[in-house]
């Protein structure tokens, strides 16, 4: 197996024109896997590590571009000013694992519970990709389109992802067989729009791909803004109405039954990380005021 060591972006979008075939490889944590299980066998190896272009992240205008090449390890550290975003990357694996794997790994992936994944969907990011020709920008959901699925073509790389940054809290919490180094039996992004006095709320392995709870996110904005609570965050949410939206949320999965739980499960196990995603985030509004 050949393995390409381009040194800048250029030369590896040239690399990846010339040999379709070559398998991008970042952190390495899933191609490894499939290498070692001889799940995959592929003709040459194109190492995208050292790529300065991919290993950026800035905020401009309101807006926040994440290189795929930046490591769980990295946000950890450095991206502080996105919780839900923190919080999946310090559920992934170990500190080794986290060292190493990157938001662009797991993108290519694309598995259902790629922990990232979730958070991406409620930012509402776009991924950006480029080949030799050019970029283009396609919105999460156009992006992954089922099981380890993508659109990406043979000769693109994922440059990044980017979103608009949103004021309000918001949280990831995922549910596994432990606490930690774990697959998610079901995971949940759920933030706050204050500025839109909307919801986001994005579920993970417990569909073919991550889903959006639609229905259940403007049940509960409406909730919000009935109750008087998106005017002021010390107005009490109608217990109620938190039931309606828990059992909404678990209604918006579309789970199947496997080795690690079974479908009523995963929809059980939604509805309480909705609960709770949603005490979080109404107190955090309380304390620091938000309105
Ligand atoms: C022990 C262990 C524990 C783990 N725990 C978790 C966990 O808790 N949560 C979780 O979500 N994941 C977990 N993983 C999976 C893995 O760490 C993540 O999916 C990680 O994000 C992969 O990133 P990477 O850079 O290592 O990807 P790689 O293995 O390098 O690549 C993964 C795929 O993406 C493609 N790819 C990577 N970068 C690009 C790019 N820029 N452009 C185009 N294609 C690209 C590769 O070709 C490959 O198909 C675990 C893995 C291991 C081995």
């Amino acid at each position: 197996m050949d393995v390409l060591l381009p040194r800048t972006l250029e030369e590896a979008l040239e690399m990846k024109a010339a040999a379709p075939a070559a398998l991008p490889i970042a952190g390495g944590t899933d191609v490894m896997v499939e290498l070692n299980f001889d799940r995959r066998r592929p003709s040459a190896l194109l190492d995208i590590s050292r790529l300065p272009e991919l290993g950026m992240w800035r905020k401009q205008d309101g807006t926040c571009f994440l290189g795929a090449g930046v490591t769980y390890s990295r946000i950890v550290n450095h991206l502080t000013m996105f919780p839900a975003l923190v919080q999946a990357s310090r559920t992934v694996g170990s500190p080794q694992i986290r060292n190493r794997g990157t938001v662009g790994g797991n993108l290519g992936t694309a598995s259902p519970a790629g922990d990232a994944l979730p958070v991406l969907a409620a930012y509402d990011a776009e991924v950006v990709l480029v080949n030799a020709g050019g970029r283009r920008t396609l919105p999460w959901h156009q992006f992954m389109v089922g099981p380890k699925k993508t659109v990406i073509g043979p000769d693109e790389l994922i440059l990044g992802a980017q979103w608009k940054i949103v004021r309000g809290p918001g949280s990831f919490s995922k549910v596994g067989t432990r606490n930690a180094m774990v697959i998610a039996v079901a995971s949940l992004c759920l933030l706050l729009d204050e500025e839109n006095r909307t919801v986001r709320v994005a579920l993970g392995s417990v569909g073919p791909t991550i889903l959006r709870a639609v229905d259940a996110e403007q049940f509960l904005a409406r909730a919000l803004q009935e109750a008087g609570a998106w005017d002021d965050a010390r107005t009490p949410v109608p217990p109620a109405a938190v039931e309606e939206f828990a059992g909404r949320v678990g209604q918006a999965a579309r789970p199947i039954d496997d080795v690690r739980g079974s479908a009523a499960y995963r929809r059980h196990a939604c509805a309480v990380l909705a609960r709770r995603a949603l005490s979080w985030a109404l107190n955090d509004r309380k304390l620091t005021g938000t309105r």
